[in-house]
């Protein structure tokens, strides 16, 4: 089988997080020559046709009501908000261009669960399915802090108290010119 020859378990970096050890896997060369397998070619037929059926469905579906909109909104406010750590791979997609990609660093390989296809930024093939990879290295970046609550702006004078101010203004003015005028 010919995608047993991508295979380098040389190539494997080991990291600990969390007391978990991650074996990070690679596949073939992404900077290298590389030739299509057949089931490269199968992978990506199978994620177009995912892709158009999902479209296909969000186009069928109703819009979201107010209701499940909150309800969507909850759910994601309240996902895993910890701080988590990225690895940063670089992968060959089907098109043939390289692109970096970012994974949680618990993930070994940066094409499986949900990650497994990217939009190419060069030709923009999407989906694109990831036909060879490496690891590069960790982003040390934790997820971003929560943003901080904006600071109420600050409340705007309303008309009735602008018209006042215009007025004492005025009256002020009136008195200074009063003042300065040759007697
Ligand atoms: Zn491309």
């Amino acid at each position: 089988m010919r995608e047993e020859e991508h295979l380098l378990p040389g190539a494997e970096r080991v990291r600990t997080l969390a007391g978990v050890t991650v074996r990070y896997q690679s596949q073939g060369l992404p900077l290298a020559r590389y030739e299509l397998s057949r089931a490269d070619r199968r992978r990506q037929e199978e994620a177009e046709s995912i892709a158009r059926w999902v479209a296909e469905q969000l186009a069928k579906a109703p819009p979201l009501g107010p209701e499940q909109l909150k309800t969507i909104e909850a759910l994601l406010s309240s996902a895993d908000s910890s701080p988590r750590e990225y690895a940063r791979w670089r992968v060959r997609l089907f098109c043939g261009h390289i692109a970096e990609v970012e994974r949680p660093a618990d993930q070994d390989r940066p094409d499986e669960r949900l990650w497994d296809k990217e939009t190419c930024s060069e030709c923009g093939l999407s989906p694109a399915v990831i036909v060879a990879f490496e690891h590069i290295g960790l982003v040390c970046e934790p997820s971003p802090p929560p943003t901080p609550p904006t600071p109420p702006a600050r409340k705007k004078p309303s008309r009735a108290e602008l018209e006042l101010r215009v007025a004492a203004l005025e009256k002020e003015n009136e008195r200074l010119r009063a003042e300065n005028l040759p007697n």
